[in-house]
């Protein structure tokens, strides 16, 4: 798929704009703070309806229109794709002082209003930036985020799975702290014990699978940038119970069963802890680089090598999961690889409909600058579109 219209207004530090972008690789050059990260953060919100950074909807919406009565952000874009086009709008209400108007997002599909959790993924992307090093050296919430955030794009039941599975534990957790108090039968739990296995179950079965596909194609793509040097390993470490990856069960049921038992295990302790100790929730990913954990021994370089290869192979695996291409955003992560490992990234995604890269320093990304299709700059918060070198 790729987008041949976008427009901007009033998100972040924009005003009005409108682009017609190009199938194949779009360049937009600019110095820093001029609005590079904020357009592909836009472009990405319309892929998954979250923010790659912001904490809440309000920062997304132009700074001086939060104390005007009506202060909203909008977003558009028009999209050429396999199943068909689309049109894809979403509404940023930031605080409101009228209470007529709630805060939150609105999304439109070909005009029609749809749940955010309905729209997500109508437009697939895949977002690589300069904080892409925190899925191999941060904790193992980035993990499981860049899970999630992969996931969600192809499969709508794990979105829902997600959204129930939060709140139920939510719920169980703060029964295991009422019967901690004795306020409340330990029996109870056993209702929440088999929601929250059913969800976990949906879960957990999602990211064994797609992990599966993740796992050859990111080490493909090691050896490649690494030019054989680096050997990549990645294994699922589900939050199951000392559960060892290679007996993995093979479907959901088994997913549930399992944690089943594992809650029958752990109640008291769980009683005593007041939390919830098994489940996707404390889910991991071990990465490995030559057969040593990446996190503590691997070099920043080796590490953002792993990281890139993990989101090159997040492209392939949407690219699947869809049959159809997502599109391909590069942050500033191009002129942080030294020449070889450029072109490596380059050539693959070569074979995607359509890629939108930002750079600062265009000097040091010569070879993006000659192929690309489409030139734009980005000057405090305008963009405009320029031809030649
Ligand atoms: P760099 O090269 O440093 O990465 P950039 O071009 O990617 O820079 P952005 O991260 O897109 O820059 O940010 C551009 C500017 O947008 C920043 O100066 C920031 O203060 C501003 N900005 C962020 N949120 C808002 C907002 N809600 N309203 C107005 N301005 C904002
Ligand atoms: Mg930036």
């Amino acid at each position: 798929m790729f987008i041949f219209d976008l427009q901007i207004a009033n998100y972040r530090n924009y005003g009005r704009v409108g682009l017609k972008l190009s199938k194949g690789l779009n360049l937009f050059v600019g110095e820093n703070a001029q609005g590079k990260s904020n357009l592909l953060e836009a472009i990405y919100l319309l892929s998954t309806l979250r923010s790659s950074r912001a904490s809440s909807d309000a920062d997304l919406v132009r700074r001086d229109l939060l104390h005007t009565e009506f202060p909203v952000a909008r977003l558009s874009c028009e999209v050429e794709r396999q199943a068909g086009n689309l049109q894809l709008e979403v509404a940023i209400v930031g605080r409101t002082t009228d209470p007529s108007h709630k805060a939150g997002k609105r999304v439109r599909v070909n005009g029609v209003p749809k749940r955010a959790s309905d729209a997500v993924g109508q437009l697939a992307a895949v977002l690589f930036t300069t904080l892409d090093i925190e899925i191999v050296a941060g904790p193992p919430l980035m993990r499981r985020r860049y899970l999630d955030m992969m996931i969600s794009q192809v499969d709508r039941g794990y979105l829902r799975a997600m959204q129930r599975y939060a709140k139920v534990l939510q719920q169980r957790n703060s029964l295991l702290k009422r019967i901690q108090a004795r306020e409340a039968n330990a029996a109870e739990l056993n209702f929440w014990d088999q929601e929250l296995a059913h969800a976990g179950g949906v879960i957990f079965q999602a990211r064994a699978d797609a992990l599966g596909h993740i796992v050859t194609q990111a080490q493909f793509h090691m050896d490649r940038l690494s030019d054989g040097m680096e050997d990549l390993q990645i294994t699922y470490r589900p939050a199951i119970g000392g559960m060892d990856a290679t007996d993995s069960p093979i479907d959901e049921t088994e997913w549930t069963a399992r944690m089943i038992r594992a809650l029958t295990n752990l109640r008291n302790r769980e009683i005593g802890a007041g939390a919830t100790l098994v489940g996707p929730h404390r889910d991991d990913v071990s990465v490995e680089i030559n057969s040593l954990p990446a996190d503590s021994f691997a070099s920043r370089a080796q590490q953002r090598t792993a990281a890139l290869s993990m989101r090159l192979a997040e492209a392939s695996y949407l690219r699947r999961a869809l049959g159809d291409d997502p599109i391909v955003l590069l942050d500033d992560v191009l002129s942080e690889l030294d020449a070889r490992r450029r072109r490596g990234v380059l050539e693959f995604i070569d074979s995607f409909q359509q890629t939108i890269v930002t750079t600062a320093e265009p000097d040091r990304v010569r070879e993006v600058m000659t192929r690309a299709a489409g030139r734009f700059v980005v000057r405090a918060g305008s963009i405009q579109r320029f031809e030649g070198e």
